[in-house]
């Protein structure tokens, strides 16, 4: 049995699993949002599967900074006897957005690493650095442990430089690895691995499509089990329409609002990462909320689905032409696994491809599905994306604790 303690450390939040690798089991989460602000807030839970009842504890209080934050959940922990200590945790996995050139792989964090992870945090300045604030404040505060980096853009490593090149002079995109890297590699990865599983198929005899539909969106073009394209970039701007940022638009859009209307690049940026997709079109904080203004027939929300559908739909026709054939198309987090009428809208205009819906399947099941008619040529599923499970396994094969070692 492997236990690992599985980190996801954002500016202002910490998001934490203990989680079971042979069983496959969560044994306890925390959160803790709203860090370096005057009020946080602070979740720890302890689930059935400890063999005791489930049991949380929840506060408001102030954190001062992550030390503070994981000190608090540690302390909570230890009086639900969830303490990373009292489960017999073996090992800490950390999601580390930006692995830039060099990593490709999950790897076991020493003082290298942690000084390459650094030197990404120019490529990744949101996310880079908070994800080694958790490294940092984990091996402080539970020290004896092994930490291993499990990055977002690893799975990607294998695109094509026709795919990840973008057409820019070169001198410049070699001097400062500009290059599209893409993001959310954890969960293509192990969502596209679960619909082989599902469909009962090898991985590496499978093409599929994967769309990744959350706050942030990504899609991913998967030939014969190797990443071939996907639509994140150098950041996670690029892309799908997204919760508050606007997936693709024209470069030449920044340069005109700095030159032509004023903006500091720092304004850009905020316009890009918190007001604009769903949020920027229609005001709507997040995707139920968009679509109960749809069905209140709201103008700008209708338009938002619309934005949001027709890009679904020029990523998937794109990658297929990419692929040349697609076996599966597979939805994942919270609104592909949750909102059917998008499934249905994205691949209305492919009937002609052999694409078909099950309607009862798409709109009444749950969990791990296949949705598509029986006589559908392409498979079409809803596979739920466990990132934790997969970095805790990551840290398995990094450390050789798992059963197979
Ligand atoms: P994150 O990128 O933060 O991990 P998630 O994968 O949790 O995001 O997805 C969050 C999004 O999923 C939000 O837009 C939320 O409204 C949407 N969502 C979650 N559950 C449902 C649901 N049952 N119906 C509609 N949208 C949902």
């Amino acid at each position: 049995m492997t236990r690992v303690l599985v980190i996801n450390s954002g500016s202002s939040s910490l998001k934490l699993q203990i989680l079971d690798t042979a069983g496959e089991e969560e044994l306890a989460w925390a959160l803790v949002e709203r860090i370096g602000e005057p009020t946080g807030s602070l979740t720890v839970r302890r689930t059935a599967m400890t063999g005791e009842s489930a049991d949380e504890r929840t506060t408001e209080e102030a954190f001062a900074d992550h030390t503070a934050a994981l000190g608090r959940v540690l302390e909570l922990a230890g009086e639900l006897h969830v303490h990373p200590t009292d489960l017999g945790v073996e090992a800490i996995g950390h999601r580390v957005v930006h692995g830039g050139p060099e990593f490709h792989q999950p790897v076991l964090v020493t003082p290298e690493v942690e000084a390459d992870i650094e030197k990404l945090e120019l490529l990744a300045p949101l996310h880079n650095p908070a994800n080694l604030r958790g490294i940092r404040v984990a091996r402080e505060l539970l020290p004896g442990l092994p930490h291993v980096a499990v990055f977002d853009t690893g799975f990607f490593h294998t695109l094509p430089a026709a795919a990840h090149t973008y057409a820019i002079d070169r001198e410049t995109s070699r001097r400062w690895d500009l290059r599209r890297y893409g993001f959310h590699g954890t969960s293509h990865e192990f969502v596209s691995r679960r619909t082989a599983a599902v469909l009962d198929r090898p991985y590496d005899e499978l093409n599929q499509i994967v769309l990744h539909l959350g706050n942030g969106a990504s899609a991913s073009a998967i030939a014969a089990g190797r990443a071939v394209d996907t639509s994140m970039g150098l950041t996670p701007l690029e892309g799908l329409v997204m919760g508050t940022r606007p997936g693709d638009l024209d470069p030449g859009l920044i340069i005109h609002l700095i030159r032509d209307r004023g903006m500091s690049p720092g304004d850009v940026s905020t316009l890009l990462n918190r007001r604009s997709g769903l949020e920027g079109l229609s005001g709507a904080r997040d995707f139920r909320e968009l679509l109960s203004r749809v069905d209140d027939n709201d103008d700008d929300a209708v338009l938002a689905y619309d934005v949001v559908i027709h890009r679904l739909r020029r990523y998937i026709g794109g990658y297929w032409a990419v692929l040349g054939h697609v076996d599966a198309i597979t939805f994942t987090a919270g609104v592909g696994e949750n909102v059917a009428r998008l499934r249905a809208d994205a691949l209305s205009t492919m009937m002609d491809w052999g694409v078909q819906i099950d309607a009862e399947a798409n709109e009444n099941g749950s969990g791990e599905r296949l949705i598509s008619a029986p006589d559908s040529r392409v498979k079409v599923l809803v596979v739920p994306t466990d990132e934790e499970l997969a970095i805790a396994r990551a840290c398995d094969d990094v450390l050789g604790l798992g059963p197979d070692a």
